[in-house]
C-alpha cells in the first residue's frame, strides 16, 4: 500500500499533468479560435470570387456590378429588348442573369413564376449563335414558339414528332455559319436518348455555333426537389462534352440544398447564383379550415368568392380530374361561371375551356395542380386551394399565379383533414413525397407565424416582419386561439391506437376521430376528449403526426392505398412533456367574416402603395425609349396569351388509375 507521502507526491504530479494538459487545451481552443477565424474569411473570398451576387433590396450593389449597363454588347441587348420585345424597362434581376450569361458565366436564376425568365435566356439568344434550351414539357416549348413567332423572332423544336424532312433542316442549320434560327428547344429526354442529335450537337459547338444552353425548370435534377425528373440527371454531361458553352439554370422554386445539388448535377459548381426576391406584396396569403362536408365547403369558398370577387378571375386548385368536375358543377349552382380543366378532357375541350377563362367568359377554372405551368393570365384575383399541395414548392408555384399585374390578389388555401391522407397516400411512393407533404402541413397547422416568413424561410430567404407588412391572415386577423395543453387528449388517442392494435383493428385518421369524439367500438371514455369540438380533435392528431407521436402506416389494396395510424416512435416520450397545442376558437361564419375584411384593408394598402410607387417611378428604365405607341404595339404582341399547357405527368398522379400521356417514348407533353 502507498504511503501517505507517496500519494502527496503522485497528487502533484497529476496536478502538474492536468495544468499542462489544460495549457494545451487553452492552446488549441485560441487556434480553433483563429483557424475558425480564417475559414469564414477564406469563405467570403472564395464567395466573392465566384461572384455569388444574392439580391436583396437591403444588398445594394455588390463590387461587381452585374447591372452595369456598359458592358459591350448593353446598346445591342438595349436595342434587342425595344425593337423585338418591346420591352423598355427590366424587372430584377433580368438584366444581371443577362449581362452574366453574355459574359459566358455559368448561371443559376431563381425567380417566382411570371417574373420573366425567358426573356433571360431569350434576347440574348439574338445575340449569338444558336441557344439551345431545354424545357420539360412539349406544351410549353409549342407555348414559347408561338410567343417568339408572334414576335417575328426564328426559332425551332426537335421532338418526336418532328418530321425527317423537319430533323435534316434543323440539323442542318446546327452547323450551318448563317443559321435562321436563333434558339433551338429541345426537351431533357433528347439529350439522354437521342444518340443522332447529340452528335450532332458536338458539330454545332465544333462549329462554334452553340452560344448557350438554358435548362427550364432546373430544380428537377435534384432527387431533393419537388419535381424531380430522372432525364434532368443526365444533363451534367452537357458541360462536360461542351465546357465552352455557358449554362443557363432556371427555376421559380428552389431550396438551397436543392440549388447546391442541382449545381453539383449540372457540373458546374461555379456558376453564379441570381435570386430575385420571392416575396410578392400583392398577395395576401391565407389559410382557412375546411368545413367537414363538401356542401359546407362550396358554400363557404362561393361566400368568399361572391364577395370578394365578383366576376373575376381565379383558380381553383381541386385534389383530382373527379373532384375538378364535381366542384366545378357545384360553383355553377351557387351562380359562380366556371369550368373544369383536367388530363381526362379531349384536347379541344381543354382548349375551348381555357380560352373562355381568358376571355373573362367563364370566372373560375377548376383545375388539378397541373394546371397553368406556364399559363400567363395577369388578372387572376385568387387562387384557391380547395385541397392540400404537396408541397411548399409546388404551393408557392400555384398560388404565385395570382396578380400577375401587380394588383391586389388572394391565396387562400382550405385546410380538410381528410384531404391530409389522400395526399399522404399519393405522394408516399415519391422519394421525398411525405417529408415535402410534412412541410406543407406545418405551413397550415401554423396559426402563429406569419404565412410569409413560413415559405420563404422555406427557400432559405433571410426574413424581416416588415416584408409581411400585414399581408397574411396571421399577421393581420390572428386566430390563434389560446396554446391548450393537450398531452391529456394525446395519451388518449395513444392508448386508443394501442388498444386497436391489440385488437387487431385498424384506424385511419377518421376514424380515430370518430373513437375521440366517443363513438365506434374503440371510443374513448374520457369526457373531457368527448367534449373536444372536432376541428381541435384534428389539430391535435396532425400536431401528434407532426411531432412523431404517431405515425401513418400504408396498406395496398387492389384499388387504393390507405393510411392507418399507429403510435409513432416519440409516442413514449408524451408522458415526459407537456404538449401545448394552439386551437382554434372561432366559427367558420366569423372566420370567413374577418377574412373578408382582412382582405378588403389589405386591398387598400396595397393600392395606396402601388399608387406611391407609381408616382415616384421606381423600376428601372432602360436608357434609350421608343414612342410609347411603338412599346404598347408590340408590348401587346408580347403578352399575346397562346398557352394552354399541361403536365399531365403530375397532374395524373392524383387519379386512382394514373396515366402517364407521352407521344413517344422520348418526350413528355
Ligand atoms: P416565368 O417563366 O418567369 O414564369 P415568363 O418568362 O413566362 O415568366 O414571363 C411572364 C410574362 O412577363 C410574359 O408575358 C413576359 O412576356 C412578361 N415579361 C417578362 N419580362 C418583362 C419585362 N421586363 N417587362 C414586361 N413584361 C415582361
Amino acid at each position: 500500500m502507498a504511503s501517505l507521502q507517496d500519494l502527496k507526491e503522485e497528487l502533484g504530479s497529476v496536478t502538474a499533468s492536468m495544468s499542462s494538459i489544460q495549457k494545451k487545451v487553452d492552446d488549441l481552443l485560441e487556434r480553433q479560435e483563429r483557424l475558425q477565424s480564417r475559414k469564414e474569411q477564406i469563405e467570403t473570398e472564395i464567395k466573392r470570387r465566384e461572384n455569388v451576387y444574392e439580391f436583396s433590396s437591403s444588398d445594394g450593389i455588390s463590387a461587381k456590378s452585374w447591372d452595369a449597363t456598359d458592358f459591350a454588347w448593353s446598346s445591342t441587348l438595349t436595342d434587342t429588348l425595344r425593337e423585338k420585345f418591346g420591352i423598355v424597362e427590366l424587372r430584377a434581376m433580368q438584366l444581371e442573369a443577362m449581362n452574366a450569361t453574355l459574359s459566358k458565366r455559368d448561371v443559376i436564376l431563381i425567380m417566382p413564376t411570371g417574373g420573366g425568365k425567358s426573356l433571360c435566356y431569350q434576347a440574348p439568344a439574338l445575340l449569338g449563335n444558336m441557344t439551345l434550351v431545354v424545357s420539360p414539357l412539349i406544351s410549353l416549348i409549342e407555348d414559347q414558339l408561338i410567343s417568339l413567332k408572334n414576335l417575328g423572332i426564328c426559332a425551332a423544336k426537335l421532338t418526336s414528332t418532328s418530321t425527317k424532312d423537319e430533323v435534316k433542316l434543323i440539323h442542318q442549320q446546327m452547323v450551318s455559319r448563317t443559321s435562321e434560327f436563333k434558339l433551338l428547344y429541345v426537351t431533357p429526354e433528347k439529350i439522354s436518348k437521342s444518340k443522332r442529335f447529340m452528335a450532332q450537337l458536338e458539330k454545332c459547338y465544333k462549329a462554334g455555333n452553340l452560344s448557350r444552353i438554358a435548362i427550364d425548370e432546373v430544380h428537377c435534377a435534384s432527387q431533393w426537389g419537388n419535381d424531380f425528373r430522372p432525364d434532368y440527371k443526365i444533363l451534367g454531361i452537357l458541360k462536360t462534352q461542351f465546357p465552352n458553352t455557358p449554362i443557363l439554370g432556371l427555376t421559380a422554386t428552389s431550396t438551397e440544398k436543392v440549388t447546391l445539388d442541382t449545381k453539383k448535377i449540372l457540373n458546374i459548381p461555379f456558376s453564379m447564383l441570381f435570386k430575385s426576391k420571392l416575396n410578392r406584396e400583392n398577395l395576401f396569403y391565407s389559410v382557412k379550415t375546411k368545413p367537414h362536408s363538401f356542401d359546407g365547403a362550396i358554400e363557404d369558398m362561393s361566400g368568399i368568392v361572391k364577395s370578394l370577387f365578383s366576376k373575376q378571375s381565379g383558380i381553383v386548385y381541386c385534389f383530382s380530374c373527379k373532384n375538378c368536375e364535381e366542384v366545378s358543377t357545384a360553383l355553377n349552382k351557387q351562380g359562380i361561371r366556371s369550368a373544369s380543366y383536367h388530363a381526362k378532357m379531349e384536347d379541344l375541350q381543354r382548349h375551348r375551356v381555357h380560352k373562355s377563362w381568358l376571355e373573362n367568359e367563364i370566372e373560375v377554372i377548376c383545375a388539378t395542380v397541373a394546371f397553368g405551368m406556364g399559363i400567363n393570365k395577369s388578372d387572376v384575383r385568387f387562387v384557391i386551394h380547395f385541397a392540400l399541395s404537396k408541397s411548399i414548392e409546388n404551393y408557392y408555384q400555384e398560388s404565385g399565379r395570382a396578380g400577375r399585374d401587380g394588383r391586389p390578389a388572394m391565396c387562400l388555401l382550405y385546410y380538410g383533414f381528410a384531404d391530409i391522407f389522400k395526399q399522404s397516400t399519393m405522394v408516399m411512393t415519391e422519394h421525398t413525397g411525405l417529408h415535402n407533404l410534412r412541410k406543407m402541413l406545418e405551413y397550415c397547422q401554423n396559426s402563429t407565424r406569419c404565412r410569409r416568413s413560413v415559405l420563404f424561410s422555406h427557400f432559405g430567404n433571410e426574413w424581416t416582419q416588415e416584408l409581411c407588412n400585414r399581408s397574411c391572415d396571421v399577421c393581420r386577423d390572428s386566430d390563434a386561439g389560446n396554446a391548450v395543453s393537450v398531452s391529456r387528449y394525446c395519451t388518449e388517442l395513444v392508448s386508443i391506437l394501442q388498444k386497436s392494435t391489440k385488437s387487431n383493428e385498424r384506424l385511419t385518421g377518421a376514424k380515430l376521430l370518430e373513437a375521440a369524439a366517443g363513438r365506434g367500438k374503440l371510443k374513448t371514455s374520457d369526457a373531457e376528449m368527448k367534449a373536444l369540438p372536432s376541428e381541435s380533435a384534428q389539430r391535435v392528431i396532425v400536431f401528434m403526426l407532426l411531432k412523431d407521436y404517431l405515425k401513418e402506416d400504408f396498406h395496398f389494396t387492389p384499388y387504393s392505398t390507405i393510411s392507418y395510424l399507429l403510435p409513432g416512435p416519440r409516442a413514449s416520450l408524451l408522458s415526459k412533456s407537456d404538449a401545448k397545442v394552439h386551437l382554434p376558437e372561432t366559427s367558420m361564419e366569423i372566420s370567413s367574416n374577418s377574412l373578408r375584411l382582412s382582405f378588403a384593408e389589405f386591398c387598400e394598402t396595397v393600392s395606396e402603395a402601388n399608387g406611391k410607387a407609381r408616382a415616384s417611378g421606381v423600376k428601372r428604365s432602360l436608357s434609350a425609349c421608343p414612342s410609347s405607341s411603338d412599346a404598347k404595339k408590340i408590348k401587346g404582341r408580347h403578352s399575346a396569351d397562346n398557352s394552354d399547357s399541361i403536365d399531365l405527368t403530375r397532374e395524373c398522379q392524383n387519379e386512382s388509375s394514373p396515366i402517364v400521356v407521352e407521344d413517344s417514348d422520348d418526350d413528355f407533353v
